[in-house]
């Protein structure tokens, strides 16, 4: 669901790139920190708020900068790479389905099936988007978790100062072993504390990589008392901090409050900010890695170096770390369970309106024209046009061509 949204509302998951939340997520982020997660009326009202043209422009982007990522990570990680090559167009059964399904509000989506996903949160911008938003719709269920059981909730931005020099993998080592150190303290220890949710995450700026930790807490007391005892651990984070040879300014440890922590939440999920490639003048000099990637795609070799570092870093690390027993008490997997089953319960049952032999010659052209027959799919056109008409790449450098002729003409 996140793999639908108007490119003027993608985000980053970077703080530093002030990210603007869509109404819709705000109600989401709401609803989730308040009540039930989701309900039919608020996604309804998101699928008729995107036209498919704009999500045929949108996928079209995801996938091209896919592809880019993929030949990024084969040059660094052939194993991982050749998997996000094959990540949604090598088939996984003997046979691949085009499938339709029609909304009860009458908007009508496509996808396929039979395809392997590569499952590559860190790397692939296809099942980043899908996988982060399974996740934060646990954490959505957890925060309403504390809510119920009247427990206050903080939210907390850990990062150090740093410079150039170091590369990202050992910036991301550094973080993690003085936030190990932190939370072996007293003081840490000393919290009234019933768990936390906790993400990695880089940007790269000025000052090089910038890696940050965003911790949500939940605490028993009222939450000024909760944000204060929070607070009160800043002394211990830059002790933890010299320990590993690190210094940190105010910025290094910031409390928030609940909102914080039901904004981030609504913006978590970092495939979506690809378009974000086009807006270069919103980023505050600072680039998340899709934000990397997609210049890279456009061209600069900075930003490919960088995003494959970056591959590398992570590859294998947890985008999310639950404190241990908090998905149990908080019910996270049955409650999602439950949510998942009266979402099915309610959809149309999905058509098959195209279906291919794999390893076929028939499949392989078709395959290059994936998003193109989504777009048929969900616009009503011609699927036969679709089908042997021009490739995604092709429509992907015409989408560019177009896009750069009109910036040329808004110049003059
Ligand atoms: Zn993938």
């Amino acid at each position: 669901m996140n793999a639908q949204k108007l490119p003027e509302n993608f985000q980053t998951v970077a703080q530093a790139a002030a990210p603007v939340v869509s109404e819709a997520k705000r109600s989401r982020a709401a609803l989730g920190s308040n009540t039930k997660p989701r309900n039919t009326a608020q996604k309804d009202k998101r699928k008729q708020a995107v036209a498919p043209a704009q999500k045929a422009s949108a996928r079209l982007a995801r996938w091209a900068a896919k592809r880019k990522a993929a030949e990024l990570v084969r040059e660094v990680d052939n194993g991982a790479g050749v998997r996000l090559s094959k990540c949604g167009y090598c088939a996984f059964q003997s046979s691949v389905t085009l499938k339709q399904v029609t909304h009860s509000d009458g908007t009508v989506s496509g996808s396929f099936g039979g395809v392997i996903a590569c499952g590559n949160v860190w790397a692939c911008p296809v099942c980043s988007a899908r996988i982060s938003a399974e996740r934060a719709a646990e954490v959505n269920v957890a925060l309403a978790w504390a809510r119920a059981e009247g427990l206050s909730v903080v939210m907390l931005t850990q990062t150090f100062r740093h410079d150039r020099s170091m590369p990202c993998a050992a910036s991301i080592d550094a973080i993690k072993r003085a936030n190990s150190r932190l939370r072996r303290s007293r003081g840490w220890r000393g919290l009234a504390h019933e768990g936390n949710i906790m993400a990695t995450e880089v940007t790269f700026g000025d000052a090089g990589w910038h890696p940050h930790l965003h911790t949500i807490l939940f605490l028993r007391g009222d939450p000024d008392a909760a944000e204060k005892a929070v607070e009160g651990l800043r002394a211990e984070w830059s002790r933890a901090l010299s320990y590993e040879g690190l210094t940190g300014n105010e910025h290094a440890w910031q409390v928030q409050p609940a909102t914080a922590a039901g904004e981030y939440v609504a913006k978590f999920g970092a495939g979506e900010e690809l378009t974000l490639g086009e807006k270069k003048e919103g980023r505050n000099g600072s680039r998340s890695p899709w934000q990397l990637l997609a210049d890279a795609r456009d061209g600069d070799g900075q930003a490919a170096r960088l995003f494959q570092e970056y591959a590398v870093a992570f590859k294998g690390k947890r985008q999310l770390i639950w404190s241990r027993g908090l998905k149990e008490k908080a019910l996270v997997d049955e409650t999602r369970e439950a949510e998942k089953a009266a979402d099915e319960a309610e959809a149309p049952e999905p058509v098959t309106v195209r279906h291919w032999w794999s390893g076929t010659r028939e499949w392989c052209e078709a395959r290059r024209r994936r998003c193109a027959l989504i777009a048929a799919v969900e616009a009503g056109t011609d699927l036969n046009e679709a089908e042997f008409g021009p490739s995604d790449a092709a429509r992907w450098r015409d989408e560019v061509n177009a896009a750069q002729l009109i910036e040329g003409e808004s110049d003059e």
